[in-house]
């Protein structure tokens, strides 16, 4: 997708501060951190969002899950953390390229970013 940030981030037309790569996705800090370790974790196959994961293109979400524990452990968060997906207008969702919001760092109320 020619004019979706994250796949220009992938592409390296927007700089960004990366934590993790590997063939299969990204994984970043958010400009706009909501917790003291605030990362993004995104496939490099352009997908809207949750709502457009297929059992074609799931694969790439299996990995993701199998990843963010390592970072985690690796910016040293270890009193837990919280993972989110916003998911179209309604859950604030502002960059149409599926993401996870990876959280930690500080303790976190419910609400989605504490
Ligand atoms: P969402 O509102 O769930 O779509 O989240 C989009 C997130 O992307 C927000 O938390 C933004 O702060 C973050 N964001 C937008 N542009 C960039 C960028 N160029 N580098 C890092 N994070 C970004
Ligand atoms: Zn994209």
């Amino acid at each position: 997708m020619s004019d979706c940030i994250f796949c220009k981030i992938i592409g390296g037309e927007i700089p960004s501060t990366k934590v993790y790569e590997d063939d299969k996705c990204l994984a970043f800090r958010d400009l706009d951190p909501k917790a003291p370790t605030h990362i993004l974790v995104i496939p490099k196959e352009h997908i809207q969002s949750v709502d457009a994961v297929t059992l074609e293109n799931s694969g790439v979400v299996a990995h993701i899950f199998t990843v963010i524990p390592g970072i985690m452990r690796e910016l040293g968060i270890t009193g837990g953390y919280r993972v989110i997906t916003n998911i179209g207008a309604d859950a604030g969702q502002t960059v149409p390229h599926l993401h996870f919001h990876v959280l930690g760092g500080k303790e976190m109320g419910w609400s989605p970013a504490g």
